[in-house]
């Protein structure tokens, strides 16, 4: 089965990212979220991204207008059902996503491949809800999509390797770099990443400096381009922390354990740049 046409499920930060990347590349490409608003605010986000690209003079302004045209917006996971793919990219929270893979399971052709975006959660548990866990595999995209080369492929238990192929073909086809990772909670990028942010926020708590500092001494100290703190932020604190508690429940280890002040920012509707306040404050 060639792929022609993607789905797309959760408007948010990451599937707006994915809906764009894909139909860059001439894919027909449907975008779902369960409200107009987030839909809306998925397309938006879209828009901005483009014309950003636009204005750099990375793209033409048939190019912007073209991505624009291939992707089609709904409500409904039934619009869906003559997609080659549906990659979800909902919440982190797995009883969703198992909700969601029950319906595409239902909804879509047979033959169709069901991805997920998830940062952490086991590909082989997301499969066991569907009929065809051979065609369930992961699809990690970096954040922000448009820009991060990385996708981690992950194959559960059953995926078919004809099936991991496709994917990495996809991969390469939408500009990106696949590698192949097994399935184990957080996979590589987060088994390795979260635990850093979560120690940059135990530090915080600890008040051994101010969120400014810790993020200077990563970045001049240690190379990286953005400091853990401002890097929560532009994740979500609600999907670190997601992801923490997917680490501390499925490894069973208390070196996982999610920093007291990462739940009770969340608690405080603190969730970093998409609520307008995290570890910094945002227009
Ligand atoms: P987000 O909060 O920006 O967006 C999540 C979207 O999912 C929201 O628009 C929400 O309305 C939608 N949603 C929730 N339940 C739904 C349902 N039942 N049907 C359809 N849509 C539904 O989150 P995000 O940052 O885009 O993360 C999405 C996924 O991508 C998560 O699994 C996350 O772990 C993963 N991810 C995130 C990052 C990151 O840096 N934020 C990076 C890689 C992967």
């Amino acid at each position: 089965m060639s792929i022609e046409h993607v789905g797309v499920v959760g408007a948010g930060q990451m599937g707006s990212g994915i809906a764009q990347v894909c139909s860059a590349a001439g894919l027909k490409v449907t975008l779902c979220d369960q409200n107009q608003q987030a839909v809306d605010r998925g397309i938006n986000a879209i828009k901005t991204s483009l014309e950003r690209m636009l204005a750099k003079e990375k793209i033409s302004a048939d190019q912007l207008s073209e991505t624009l045209a291939r992707i089609t917006s709904s409500t409904s996971t039934e619009s869906l059902a003559k997609a080659d793919i549906v990659i979800e990219a909902a919440t982190e929270i797995e009883s969703i996503k198992q909700s969601i893979f029950k319906d595409l399971d239902r909804i879509c052709q047979p033959n169709a491949i069901l991805a997920t975006n998830t940062s952490s959660i086991s590909i082989t548990r997301l499969a066991a809800v569907t009929e065809r866990p051979q065609q369930v595999i992961g699809m990690h995209f970096m954040n922000p999509v448009p820009m991060m080369k990385l996708v981690e492929v992950i194959r559960g238990l059953q995926t078919d390797d004809r099936v991991f192929e496709q994917v990495n073909e996809l991969s390469k086809f939408i500009g990106k770099v696949p590698v192949d990772v097994k399935d184990s909670f957080g996979f590589v990028s987060n088994r390795i990443l979260l635990p850093m942010i979560n120690e940059a926020i135990f530090c915080r708590y600890e008040g051994l400096a101010s969120a400014e500092e810790i993020d200077t001494v990563m970045k001049l100290g240690m190379s990286h381009p953005m400091g853990p703190l401002a890097l929560a932020d532009l994740i979500g604190l609600d999907t670190c922390l997601n992801i923490m508690e997917v680490l501390y429940d499925g490894f069973n280890d208390s070196k996982y354990r999610p920093c007291p002040l990462l739940k009770q920012m969340v608690d405080a509707g603190y969730l970093g740049r998409k609520s307008g306040r995290g570890f910094y404050q945002y227009d």
